[in-house]
């Protein structure tokens, strides 16, 4: 049985046992109790608070966790990432007030900067020569400035909205984050490598599937040439007759945010019955 920790609420909960479900992953009732098997897989969950996901993970308490990024490079546990997983994704960045003249990094020298991230930043700082007074607080730390507890800001940027309804502007990207998983730093015994690897196999099926869709239409064979010139080559476009044999059924695998584009230029095209569908794994 291997065991995985998750973050029990917060952002990363929802879109982590998302990708769970997606991989076949079941549960019998998922009522956060602290630590859940699942019921057809040699799994069980181990719901925590994201900050102790490193830690769990580095000492063994749990075998892997998924968590994000800033987390793993601020708690500089022996911990592996293992996969990336593209969900939960942020920068970290430094923000100032809207009313300030920016003049660069060498702004932040002598200042104080609010962070929950310390170390990230310390590291940062050191690495620019710069020296400013690190001032740790956790949670809301973007009223920071507003409150004259600090110049700018070190945190989480996702849409920018936070940073503007607290008047502030983010200055300098630090680093990107996204979901990931997370490994200890020594070997499995072997039966839990062979369901981590099993695991990691169905994550990125599920993954690779994300934003895909499977378009299929019906098209005149004298069609066919302009159709296929216009659908982004994934791979070439499976093409199968019709009891009609100046039609012919065109399937292609296409990026949903391209639909739009090319949808039009296949009517014109001449392709009729468009369909759209789900993807939800793909297996190269
Ligand atoms: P916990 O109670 O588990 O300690 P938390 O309050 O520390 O939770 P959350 O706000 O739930 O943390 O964020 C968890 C993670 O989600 C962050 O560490 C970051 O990786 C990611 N994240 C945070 N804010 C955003 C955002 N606005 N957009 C996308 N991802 C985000
Ligand atoms: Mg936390």
């Amino acid at each position: 049985m291997l065991r995985i920790a998750v973050q029990s609420k917060g952002r990363l909960y929802d879109e982590t046992m998302e990708l769970i479900a997606k991989a076949g992953i079941k549960f019998q009732a998922v009522k956060r109790t602290l630590l859940v098997p699942s019921r057809n897989f040699p799994i069980e969950i181990l719901f925590l608070r994201d900050d102790d996901i490193p830690d769990s993970v580095a000492t063994g308490t749990a075998d892997i966790g998924i968590v994000g990024l800033n987390e793993v490079l601020e708690k500089r546990q022996r911990v592996n990432v293992l996969q990336e997983l593209g969900f939960s994704r942020c920068r970290l960045s430094l923000a100032i007030s809207r009313d300030i003249d920016y003049t660069g990094l060498q702004w932040f020298n002598g200042k104080k900067i609010a962070t929950s991230y310390p170390r990230i930043l310390k590291e940062f700082l050191n690495n620019n020569n710069i020296t400013a007074d690190i001032h740790i607080i956790n949670g809301s730390v973007e009223i920071a400035p507003g409150i004259g507890l600090a110049d700018g800001i070190f945190d989480i940027v996702s849409s920018g909205g936070t940073l503007v309804s607290n008047n502030l502007i983010e200055v300098e990207k630090i680093i990107e984050s996204q979901a990931v998983l997370i490994g200890g730093p020594d070997n499995l015994p072997a039966d839990k490598q062979t369901i981590l690897n099993e695991l990691i196999f169905r994550f990125k099926a599920v993954k690779d599937a994300d934003g895909k869709k499977y378009l299929l239409m019906n098209v005149p064979r004298k069609s066919l040439n302009d159709v296929i010139k216009i659908l982004p080559g994934m791979k070439s476009p499976t093409i199968l007759p019709l009891a009609d044999e100046n039609w012919c059924s065109v399937h292609s695998v296409i990026r949903e945010s391209q639909f739009w584009e090319i949808v039009t230029k296949l009517k014109i095209s001449g392709a009729e019955g468009i369909l759209v569908l789900d993807i939800t794994k793909m297996v190269p």
